[in-house]
């Protein structure tokens, strides 16, 4: 779907096809947060081309943000995946001109077996026929009215199923002093970052444990699905695993693996007072094993914890991000 809250330009043709995309011909799908997908006017030549237009009126793919970068690249790819196993065409060619339209947008134009001039671009054929483009063409390779259905549904599949980069997870903070504890809720997040950080001895974390794999303390949180941001996915995952509600969250570090965001983390307060008690009540999921709170400190000099968990604990306490975590 379209967001309201994305600005378009009244006076872009694409900003205006993106807004009338459902009386549009030529749309196919909705790719995602980023894309919407047309049929490109290289279609004409080459059945199956996609034109996939980006929702916010930029120009350049630098003006990409770099968190919308992953989801976009992902989707092209999706994209492509879903024209070669339809078309099983020879090569892919994936162009960006903007020359007229001066929003950004793509055209994937699958490359044919039969093609005579195979080694030019698609965009040096533009005054060849497509009868001289192609050697013994049947007529059902341009009348072929499934076509497009089965590349939006092929599309949507390997959209749906593609694997998400991210995860988002949520630090749990609790004071030891009995007296900061009892006006915890009364402080900001700001606040509670600022104590923590300043006397990480004095505060502890909670940790779960899950019901499989080596049975390692680690964050509350886990893998966003697709197109979720992280901030949902950490969200939807502490609901599902301890059953809270996040009443208010902030950005306190990223995990950074090769150079790239793996995930990020955020001071979570759920709603119930209960879960600053020895026993957190939480749901019984059939996921989490157990949920318990340590030092902050310890967790950082025990061996008993996976350097994930102690990277994060680190680079929270040292307002920084995460560049030393090594674990899968
Ligand atoms: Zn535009």
């Amino acid at each position: 779907m379209l967001s309201p809250y994305i600005k378009l330009n009244d006076n872009c043709g694409l900003c205006s096809k993106l807004r009338s995309a459902n009386s549009d011909k030529d749309f196919l799908f909705d790719g995602g947060h980023n894309l919407y997908i047309f049929k490109s006017p290289f279609a004409e030549k080459w059945p199956g081309a996609l034109m996939p237009i980006f929702k916010r009126h930029i120009y350049e793919q630098s003006d990409i943000r770099p968190s919308d970068l992953p989801d976009t690249l992902h989707t092209l790819v999706c994209l492509e995946k879903a024209l070669r196993k339809v078309t099983n065409c020879k090569r892919m060619n994936l162009v960006k001109f903007a020359n007229i339209s001066h929003h950004l947008h793509w055209h994937l134009i699958p490359r044919y077996h039969n093609e005579n001039y195979s080694n030019k671009c698609s965009w040096e054929l533009e005054n060849i026929s497509r009868e001289k483009i192609y050697s013994k063409i049947e007529d059902s390779f341009f009348e072929n009215a499934s076509l497009y259905e089965q590349i939006k549904n092929q599309s949507l599949f390997e959209i749906k199923n593609r694997g998400s980069p991210y995860f988002g997870c949520a630090l749990f903070l609790r004071p030891i002093d009995k007296e900061i504890r009892n006006k915890f809720f009364t402080l900001s997040l700001d606040e509670i970052i600022q104590l923590a950080r300043k006397n990480p001895e004095q505060w502890e974390c909670l940790l779960m444990k899950r019901n499989y794999h080596d049975f390692a303390w680690d964050f509350i949180g886990g893998n966003c699905e697709i197109n979720e941001y992280p901030e949902f996915g950490m969200i939807r995952e502490v609901k599902e695993e301890v059953g809270w509600n996040i009443t208010k969250y902030k950005e306190v570090t990223r995990q950074w693996k090769m150079g790239a965001i793996k995930g990020i983390v955020y001071l979570a307060i759920p709603e119930n007072e209960n879960y600053l008690e020895d026993d957190p009540e939480r749901v019984h999921c059939a996921e989490v094993e157990t949920v318990k709170y340590f030092n902050l400190i310890e967790i950082i000099n025990s061996s008993n914890f996976v350097d994930s968990v102690k990277g994060r604990i680190k680079a929270f306490i040292e307002n920084k991000a995460d560049f030393d975590s090594i674990d899968q």
